[in-house]
């Protein structure tokens, strides 16, 4: 029986259920916290209040969130270990590592910068770290990461882009848990991004595009799906640039040209993302866990996308995306 690694162990694939494949819980920056600890104020108080958050959409019939909080988004699992101990909630924790540019300065001067200096390929020491989070589990927690995580974004593959790439698809590889990656689609990054891929023989069915549905260009996203990827339609509620409707427009277009089968749906929703001013937070009040089901599935609904295929979206493909992860 497949099963995925959630922060309350192992869940079959079977029992993933109606599944939000881009949701964070925290996004910290922890060096600044460390230092100025004053907005986040007290971890009893933010942990009661993700519980309730995601007690929230338990209720809405949501039974699995993915969340993709790494290195570089301040990842911290004894305090999701604690969240997951009160919510009905699978949480599929990850492990990877989250840079548009450069590697974080840990890594300047190990693994593969060391090469030249000794005559030798020296192999990289994140391969190592992301494989130990997926078989032993992360930093003495109870859990292990059931996914894994790298971006790209209009800076393209710069170096540090790539050398993380390439040691999530080497872990991949050596452990089949599928890959999420943030990306550009307004620069096509989705297409950068298969070439380093496909070098690395990854299959392109076990990978989320995320943030896919921050562009309208169905010809674009058509090609992706048509490559094999998974888009991930995973910002809905984020209306800066766009609107409720091109965001909800583009998955009806997409459903009517046949890629339900190609769509994972979410909102990159957070209870604290130290990221943004909490003011700017108080206009976008759409950005929450509970959006898709009050808003969106109603409006995909009443536009042409039919029940199956929205089932497709949030149970079907999600399980198919995790089976085999089993490590
Ligand atoms: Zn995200």
């Amino acid at each position: 029986m497949p099963t995925v690694q959630t922060a309350r162990g192992p869940v079959d694939t079977a029992e993933l259920g109606p599944t939000l494949m881009h949701e964070h819980i925290f996004v910290l920056t922890p060096d600044v916290q460390q230092n100025y600890p004053q907005e986040w104020g007290s971890d009893d108080e933010r942990v009661a209040d993700a519980v309730s958050r995601l007690t929230e959409l338990t209720a809405l019939g949501v039974k699995t969130i993915v969340d993709p909080t790494v290195v570089g988004l301040g990842r911290y699992l004894p305090r999701i270990e604690k969240v997951a101990a009160q919510v009905d909630l699978n949480i599929v924790c990850a492990t990877g590592l989250y840079t548009y540019d450069d590697v974080p300065f840990f890594f300047h001067h190990r693994g593969p910068a060391l090469s030249e200096a000794l005559g030798q390929e020296v192999p990289d020491p994140m391969v190592d770290m992301f494989v130990g989070d997926i078989r032993d589990g992360v930093a003495g927690t109870s859990i292990k990461a059931g996914l894994l995580k790298c971006a790209i974004d209009h800076q393209g593959m710069t170096p540090g882009v790539e050398r993380v790439m390439r040691a999530v698809a080497l872990a991949h590889r050596e452990t089949g848990t599928p890959i999420t990656i943030h990306t550009h689609p307004g620069s096509q990054q989705g297409l950068a991004a298969k070439k380093v891929l496909e070098a690395e023989g990854v299959d392109l069915r076990r990978v989320v595009l995320g943030h896919s549905g921050d562009t309208t260009d169905a010809d674009h996203l058509s090609e992706l799906a048509e490559a094999g990827f998974l888009l991930g339609m995973d910002r809905f509620g984020i209306n800066l640039e766009t609107t409720f409707e091109a965001r909800a427009d583009i998955v009806v277009e997409l459903c009517r040209r046949g890629y339900a089968e190609s769509m994972v749906l979410s909102q990159d929703a957070a209870c604290y993302i130290d990221w943004i001013d909490p003011f700017v937070m108080s206009l976008l009040p759409d950005w929450k866990y509970t959006h898709i089901h009050e808003r969106v599935l109603p409006y995909l609904l009443e536009n042409g996308v039919t029940q199956d295929q929205i089932d497709t979206m949030l149970v079907h493909n999600p399980r198919r995306y995790f089976e085999g992860a089993s490590a």
